[in-house]
């Protein structure tokens, strides 16, 4: 019989992703209430070090493949190996972030191990028949399905960063590491990484970032960004935009929010001079806190707004800016 909950513990530059630590939290909680077991799947090469982090936020178990050919990360030989765990071992439901790693590698898996998958969940729980009842947005995020896989297994699902609480750190909870030998080195893979380029930017990552200030068509002109990195900084905040900024070439592409864009889902999100297309909303409405500065009082992104700030953003932006210098420096 399945048993036991997954997460897959996806990393960059030596340090587990916050999405990994957030969905390890809630099979952590399932876990508990379901009295089960949880492991993670770490894989790379020489990222041992990880595991002792995936213990302490909940991971009972480690399962640990290092190999030169799982250095970067790579669709191939990663969704092979933990298919062969899946195989191997039956767990009962296996999580992923719904990240760019997460969004590649789940489908992959899916399909090698025969079963569904339910893609961008933002709630989960275990349902009076004991099945993992996943809830996700439908329709550009117009209305919710809920959605279980009653027969295959495991019961998969990708979760959409941010939406998740994390727990405190337990130092004294320990995971039991199980090395494991990959199966790769016969593989023919298609991809080969040549180089990774760093982005230097030193602006945070749209999709793991607490705070994030967009700026629409109503921004007029690439240079009048500079107002909202301003307040980026001090807020250590991401800068992300709309289509209509994208489409205008003053923003790259990567920072898009909405439908064809990326999906965020921060602590707080600031609107400046977006008008709240459905098409936006859909990238951005599971915010927990959503700020809109709009001249236009109907502007559709009033009706999702926790706070609404009618007025014109040259002037309301750099008033914000001044006061929380005045407040953070204080
Ligand atoms: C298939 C498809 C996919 C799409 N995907 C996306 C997507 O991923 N992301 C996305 O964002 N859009 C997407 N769109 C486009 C979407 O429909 C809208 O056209 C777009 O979101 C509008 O961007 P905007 O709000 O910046 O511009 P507008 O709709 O033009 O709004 C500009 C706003 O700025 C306000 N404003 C102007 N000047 C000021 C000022 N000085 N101070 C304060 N407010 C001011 C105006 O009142 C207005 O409300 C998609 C469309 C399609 C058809």
């Amino acid at each position: 019989m399945a048993k036991g909950i997954w997460i897959y513990a996806d990393h960059a530059e030596g340090k587990l992703r916050k999405v990994s630590l957030e969905i390890l939290s809630e099979a952590r909680r399932l876990a508990d209430k379901a009295g089960e077991e949880v492991a993670a799947v770490l894989l790379g090469s020489g990222v041992a070090g990880l595991a002792q982090t995936l213990g302490y936020y909940g991971a009972d178990k480690v399962y640990l493949a290092e190999h030169d050919i799982l250095k970067d990360y790579r669709v191939e030989p990663y969704s092979k190996v933990i298919a062969d765990l899946i195989s191997q071992n039956q767990p009962s439901i296996f999580l992923l972030g719904a990240n760019i790693n997460g969004r590649d590698l789940a489908p992959r898996v899916a399909a090698r191990v025969k079963t569904g998958l339910a893609g961008d969940c933002t709630t989960l729980c275990i349902n009076d028949q004991g099945l993992l009842q996943i809830n996700r947005p439908v329709y550009a995020g117009k209305a919710y399905v809920d959605v279980v896989c009653p027969e295959a297994r495991p019961q998969m699902a990708t979760i959409r960063p941010n939406v998740m609480p994390l727990n405190a750190p337990d130092e004294a909870h320990k995971a039991e590491v199980i090395n494991i030998t990959p199966q790769v080195a016969d593989m023919a893979i298609g991809v080969q990484i040549k180089e990774i380029v760093k982005d230097v930017s030193g602006m945070v990552d749209l999709t793991e970032a607490d705070t994030i200030i967009s700026g629409g068509r109503g921004m007029k002109g690439a240079e009048n960004f500079a107002i909202l990195e301003e307040l980026a900084v001090l807020l250590k905040a991401a800068v992300g935009a709309s289509r209509a900024a994208v489409d205008s070439g003053w923003r790259d592409q990567r920072f898009q929010v909405g439908q064809t864009g990326r999906v965020v889902s921060p602590k707080l999100y600031i609107a400046c001079g977006i008008s709240g297309a459905i098409q936006h909303l859909a990238g951005m409405r599971t915010s927990k806190v959503i700020v809109a500065i709009n001249k236009d009082t109907e502007a559709p992104i009033f009706n999702i707004a926790n706070y609404s700030i009618v007025g014109d953003l040259f002037k309301v932006v750099p008033v914000l800016t001044k006061e929380f210098k005045e407040k953070l420096s204080g």
